[in-house]
């Protein structure tokens, strides 16, 4: 868990294939750029972490995971 309380997320570069469902879900946390590359763009805070769990949740790949 990060200092502020929130989760860290992490991505499993080898499963994600740049599908984009988290980055539509949570667009201030994921970010693909033009080659199809994931970034997190910044760690969840209290204003986005519900999203990032529905990210985690929804990724098709299971390649999102939370370090609580
Ligand atoms: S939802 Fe999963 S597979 Fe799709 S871009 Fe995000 S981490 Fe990658």
């Amino acid at each position: 868990m990060s200092a502020r309380g929130v989760p860290e997320v992490v991505v499993d570069y080898d499963m994600c294939e740049a599908n984009g469902v988290c980055e539509a879900i949570a667009p201030e946390v994921f970010e693909l750029d033009d080659d199809e590359q994931l970034h997190i763009k910044a760690q969840p805070d209290s204003d986005t972490e519900q999203r990032v769990r529905q990210a985690v949740a929804s990724c098709p790949k299971v390649a999102l995971s939370l370090r609580e």
